[in-house]
């Protein structure tokens, strides 16, 4: 059981005057932490607090900063098992993918320590007489709010590159995974000098009053309704909002693929961390000529699937966060089949404990189901027959969303039309996952307006400034 404190301007155990939450386990429904919640009052003096320690950390050497976020990137490594087992008690996932997402968190650190050394302005050739450069500042107060799906691999993101970049950074981990950002933050309080970073708990009031607090950079992963809150909240005080939220991305599964390989692929898109992951395949666009095999093979798949607690080694599928999220799951899966669409397999509630849900196949969907077109979040594959690759195109373009899109296909010209027609910020070929490092993207429409977590995220936490410098009276020095 983890009883997580909060951290202010420096202090631990600060705050927490609106009383406390309990967070329990998906798998079986036992108490895991419990958090206390930030009132209003407690936000504005951590923003202060803040506000204090700017100047003292933006004149900080940036090789110092640097190697401050490799000690935090150290001692992240040191608790790595601790928050991989915390992430699994808290949402759910299986303890392999909770390590993964802490590898990747620390391999972000270490990316940010390396390359904010590196950076610099730019000199600039006006009168020779005179002295022109651009020089990258910090922003100031930066405030980081995060989901729960993956917990320390996004906050890294965030932390390091709003860190190194010399911010003072607020925190507010998601309520359903405290003692995650809890741990996190009290490894990075080893390597930071006090205030630098602060910790606050609680749900969307405290995200709410963190995005309407005077900070100069609100940074948002999650919901695409939340940001759209967070962006109209920001705006009244002037904050810059960056936005990396929810997505329904597509996968197209063309006649020419071999189609059990495409249903392998379709299961670790759409059962992978029980389809909560942000790029999960959301909808799947199947050619007719291969539409029938793919799916036996998909329902196959998903019938094989290892379901179990998060901290079970077997288990490939754990449960979903909460019941209340499984309930939002359902009734879309619900819905789709009393519209006409056919259940294959999962599709039912299990009895006992937690908040399990079984891999779904869905197939007769309609593109126009909410289903298909909203975001779902849970281990659901919906499958739609069309006759042509335009016809999947077409359908996969028509979203709300553009975050990213996968498309199965043995044609050089499909892939060269997929990624020049699709609206999205990131287009795989032949592979549902995977990409080179640093690669980032912008998300278009509904999905945000951040830049991922590659090198350009430390110019968005950057403010550049323009200095002209020229001798009195119009002489020389
Ligand atoms: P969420 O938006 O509900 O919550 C995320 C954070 O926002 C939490 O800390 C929450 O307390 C806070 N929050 C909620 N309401 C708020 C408000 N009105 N004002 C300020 N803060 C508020 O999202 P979630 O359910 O935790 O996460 C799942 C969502 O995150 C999915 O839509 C998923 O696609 C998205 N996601 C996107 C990415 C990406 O990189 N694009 C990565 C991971 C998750």
């Amino acid at each position: 059981m983890y009883t997580v404190a909060q951290l202010i301007g420096g202090v631990w155990g600060a705050g927490g005057d609106d009383g406390e939450f309990v967070v329990c386990d998906p798998a079986d429904g036992s108490r895991v932490s419990t958090a206390p919640i930030a009132t209003a009052d407690e936000v504005g003096k951590a923003v202060a607090a803040a506000r204090e320690v700017t100047a003292q950390w933006a004149a900080t050497a940036p090789a110092e900063r640097a190697a401050a976020l490799h000690r935090a990137a150290d001692a992240v490594a040191e608790a790595a098992d601790e928050l991989a087992r915390a992430t699994t008690a808290e949402m759910g996932k299986p303890l392999a993918d909770a390590r993964g997402g802490v590898e990747a968190g620390i391999g972000t650190l270490r990316q940010y320590a390396e390359l904010a050394a590196a950076r610099g302005g730019r000199t600039l050739h006006g009168d020779p007489a005179a002295l022109d450069f651009m020089a990258p500042e910090p922003r100031g107060v930066v405030a980081v709010i995060t989901p729960w799906n993956d917990p320390v691999a996004v906050a890294c993101g965030l932390l390091g590159a709003a860190l190194v970049t010399g911010n003072v950074v607020l925190h507010k981990p998601s309520e359903r995974t405290p003692a995650t950002g809890w741990l996190l933050a009290r490894a990075f309080d080893t390597a930071l000098p006090a205030g630098v970073l602060s910790l606050l708990t609680g749900g969307p009031q405290t995200g709410a009053a963190l995005a309407a607090a005077e900070v100069d950079v609100v940074a948002h992963v999650g919901s695409t309704a939340t940001g759209r809150a967070i962006a109209a909240a920001a705006a009244a005080g002037g904050a810059k909002v960056l936005l990396e939220n929810g997505g329904s991305d597509p996968l197209i599964v063309d006649a020419d693929v071999d189609p059990v390989w495409a249903a392998g692929q379709a299961a670790q898109g759409a059962f992978a961390n029980a389809g909560q992951i942000c790029v999960a395949v959301e909808r799947i666009y199947v050619h007719r000529d291969v539409a029938e095999d793919f799916v036996d093979a998909l329902v196959e798949r998903a019938a094989a699937l290892r379901v179990g607690p998060g901290r079970d080694p077997d288990t490939e599928l754990g449960p979903l966060v909460d019941r209340r999220h499984r309930d939002q799951v359902h009734g879309q899966v619900t819905a789709a089949a009393a519209d006409g669409a056919r259940i294959r397999v999962g599709g039912t509630l299990p009895e006992g404990p937690g908040a399990f849900y079984p891999a779904t196949v869905v197939d007769n969907c309609r593109h126009d189901l909410t289903l298909v077109r909203e975001e779902t979040f849970g281990p659901v594959a919906p499958v739609v027959v069309v006759d042509s690759f335009s016809e999947a195109l077409r359908c996969a373009a028509d979203s709300p969303y553009g975050l990213a899109a996968t498309v199965l296909t043995g044609s050089m010209s499909h892939a060269q039309r997929a990624w020049r027609e699709l609206p999205v910020g990131t287009v795989k070929v032949n592979a549902v996952f995977g990409g080179a490092p640093a690669g980032a993207a912008h998300p278009r429409r509904g999905s945000g307006q951040g830049f991922g977590y590659g090198p350009e995220l430390l110019d968005e936490f950057t403010a550049m400034k323009a200095v002209h410098i020229e001798a009195p009276g119009g002489g020389h020095w």
